[in-house]
């Protein structure tokens, strides 16, 4: 600073008229992974043991919710407002308001921030208000469904592309899906449930085998996890005969037949 402007600013009185200056609070944007206490992260349990504020969204399961301190400030942005989520800009200001107060808070996601967790735009929000923000990565639900169901989402000898897509986002119609999924790729769809079966058209109508295989992973990771299995065309079917819930992932690909293909050979070997 030139010594010049410390002189005016001094005799202008500075800033005496404001309070004192407080520390800033850090955001924590921490990923709960996909379900039970013991796919957190170390770094995310920490935090959360720790934790004086919490922001959660829906997908966190209470077992995680109960490593939290008994006093600690838990905040539900999925229920409030009639059962509405929370404005994104709303989450936004009150993460941001509570690090200007001088407050940690820890904003818990399911999954991974940065894996459809608009993660993104609460970090944002936050370097946009000069607030200190620290990101600590998560299990997503990809990873843990494939875990969970055993699909090697890149198999040596099936698959060499993953893409993890939004089956619910702006202008699906218009997404170009080509090239995504096929031999040699596996195509993670993330909120797909609701529209399996525009997506299984979509698909087909770009080229797509419709006897490739396909898997419906719900509630991945939990002791209520279901795995079902088909192919393309009938896809939308399945999810309807299944009635497959929410949260559940959809995997196309090849990938998602090989554990079928090992029982069946087990199967043909203890036949013989
Ligand atoms: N940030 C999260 C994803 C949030 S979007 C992550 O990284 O996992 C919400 C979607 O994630 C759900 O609609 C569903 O498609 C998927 N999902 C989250 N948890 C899941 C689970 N345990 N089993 C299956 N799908 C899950």
């Amino acid at each position: 600073m030139q010594p010049g402007n410390a002189f005016s600013l001094e005799r202008s009185g500075g800033f005496a008229h404001l309070p004192p200056m407080q520390a800033l609070g850090t955001i924590y944007l921490v990923g709960a992974g996909p379900g039970p206490v013991d796919l957190l992260t170390l770094r995310a349990a920490r935090l959360i043991e720790r934790a004086e504020i919490i922001v959660h969204d829906g997908l966190i399961g209470r077992d995680i919710l109960a490593i939290a301190r008994s006093d600690a400030r838990l905040i539900s942005v999925a229920k409030q407002r009639a059962r509405h989520t929370l404005p994104q800009e709303e989450i936004n200001a009150l993460l941001v308001r509570e690090a200007l107060a001088g407050r940690d808070v820890v904003r818990l996601k399911g999954g991974d921030p940065f894996v459809f967790g608009r993660g993104g735009e609460e970090a944002e929000a936050a370097r946009a208000a000069g607030v200190p923000v620290e990101v600590v990565p998560g299990i997503t639900a990809a990873n843990g469904a494939a875990a969970a169901a055993q699909i090697a989402l890149t198999h040596r000898d099936a698959s060499s592309i993953v893409s993890f897509v939004a089956g619910q986002c702006k202008g699906l119609a218009e997404q170009d899906w080509s090239g995504l999924a096929g031999k040699g790729r596996t195509l993670v769809i993330y909120m797909g449930v609701s529209t399996a079966a525009q997506i299984a058209d979509k698909l087909m109508a770009d080229g797509l085998a419709p006897d490739m295989a396909v898997a419906v992973i719900e509630n991945a990771a939990r002791p209520e996890m279901r795995v079902l299995r088909g192919l393309l065309a009938g896809l939308p079917e399945l999810v309807e005969r299944e009635a497959v819930q929410s949260p559940a992932l959809i995997v196309i690909g090849e990938v998602t037949a090989r554990e079928d293909m090992a029982v069946i050979a087990l199967a043909q070997e203890a036949a013989q």
